[in-house]
């Protein structure tokens, strides 16, 4: 990212707000905008195959990490939509510390994303990476571009995507209930 060039085009966007970019409040407006925009949208340069690939080989039973925190931006209108991923796995040989998946979330949610593309492509990052018996992940958000514009408002979206062994009832069940806990 050119954050140069971000800065320009962060005070071309406020000069055509109306506003007056010499004025005290906005002064170092643009270069904070290129400096937010760099830390937000880091994922682009994080590998999910580098954040799983220090795992650890002993074999348990299913691991949930519940209410990982994340914010990302809507790639429709660069605006927030943000709240909390939930990920399940049955390992077959391979399990990773809960910062790994934390880091994993960070790495999809730090761009511009969709919903729903982001609930998939980590789902996939578990099952290629982790080759576990199966793959469950569920996020819940909230999304600023439908409620600051009063399209709707204080609703959870809410998607999910499972793979393998989740797909039958039992486990599907057994990780339904631990998110209920
Ligand atoms: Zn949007």
């Amino acid at each position: 990212m050119d954050k140069k060039r971000i800065q320009d085009l962060a005070r071309t966007l406020l000069v055509e707000m109306g506003e007056d970019t010499t004025r005290e409040g906005l002064r170092d407006t643009p270069r904070r905008v290129a400096d937010m925009y760099a830390e937000l949208t880091e994922g682009y340069s994080m590998n999910p195959k580098d954040i799983l690939s220090k795992e650890w080989h002993e074999v348990t039973g299913m691991v949930v990490a519940k209410d990982i925190e994340f914010f990302s931006l809507c790639e429709h209108h660069i605006l927030p939509f943000y709240g909390k991923a939930h990920l399940g796995y049955i390992p077959s040989k391979k399990v990773v510390g809960l910062s790994k998946l934390v880091r994993l979330v960070d790495c999809y949610s730090r761009r511009l994303q969709l919903q729903e593309r982001m609930t998939k492509q980590i789902a996939d990052a578990l099952n290629v990476n982790l080759r576990p018996l199966g793959v469950a992940v569920v996020i819940q958000a909230r999304h600023l571009c439908m409620e600051m514009r009063g399209v709707k408002s204080g609703a959870n979206i809410v998607t999910s995507e499972i793979r393998g062994q989740f797909e039958k009832y039992e486990s599907r069940n057994e990780f339904f209930e631990m998110l209920k806990r």
